[in-house]
């Protein structure tokens, strides 16, 4: 139900593609970085212009990541609004879909750099990013992913910050979207309700003689008369 596509190129060229093939919802995934080696909390960027699905998605999104890791969640609740003094507005504002921008965890930090490099981490990240998905788009559609710096045309060697142990903030950016890509294509929604056969009806009749059924008539229906009679040890089917 749901189809992952990633877009290439700059970054306003890549909300414009998805807004033609008609995506639902757009996401580019970056890390955070600082000079400080303790800095680390999950925040997600929203346009100055972001729908109240966007903002809610994107709160969503910063503070799942927030139970999941143990780590504080920044911005309004979560959300910058229009990015840090500008900074990922423009990743984003060019959609006409909800769109958010998303900063999980800091590669500066050697703690928090540790899982995103761990496959286990990215796996717990890429769950956290379909989840968000699934639940601000349950009906499925078309969603666009966007790697964060790297397939620009304007600086193709960009891929972002460095990872304290090794490693760059856009490879494994696109790593976790790869497997949310993968979680997401294979998504089946849990019914709520057991499904019922419209037709199925109790009202069969069988004769089982040793463990085996010797003898059954599925073609009753509700309204047919079943009478087993005791006295003559006669069983009397009357179809209507
Ligand atoms: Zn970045």
């Amino acid at each position: 139900m749901y189809e992952v596509r990633f877009y290439k190129g700059n970054y306003k060229w890549r909300q414009i593609k998805a807004n033609r093939d008609k995506c639902i919802a757009y996401i580019e995934h970056h890390f955070n970085a600082s000079g400080s080696t303790t800095t680390g909390y999950a925040v997600t960027v929203v346009g100055y212009n972001a729908s109240g699905t966007s903002k809610a998605w994107g709160r969503w999104y910063a503070n799942h990541i927030g139970q999941e890791f143990r780590i504080p969640v920044a911005g309004q609740g979560g959300i910058a609004i229009g990015g840090f003094s500008g900074r990922g507005n423009g990743n984003v504002k060019h959609t006409n879909m909800p769109a958010i921008l998303l900063e999980p965890l800091f590669v500066s930090n050697p703690l928090q750099a540790e899982i995103v490099r761990s496959e286990e981490g990215q796996d717990r990240l890429a769950k956290v990013l379909a989840g968000s998905i699934v639940e601000f788009f349950p009906k499925g559609g078309r969603i666009a992913f966007s790697v964060g710096h790297k397939y620009k045309t304007s600086r193709p060697r960009d891929r972002g910050a460095a990872v304290n142990g090794g490693g760059t903030e856009a490879d494994y950016a696109e790593i976790v979207m790869e497997k949310a890509k993968s979680i997401l294509e294979n998504y089946k929604p849990t019914p709520s309700e057991p499904i019922i056969e419209e037709d199925e009806v109790d009202n069969d009749v069988r004769v089982i003689k040793n463990g085996k059924e010797i003898w059954s008539n599925a073609d009753l229906d509700e309204d047919d008369e079943i009478t087993w009679d005791e006295e003559n040890r006669t069983l009397y089917l009357n179809t209507k």
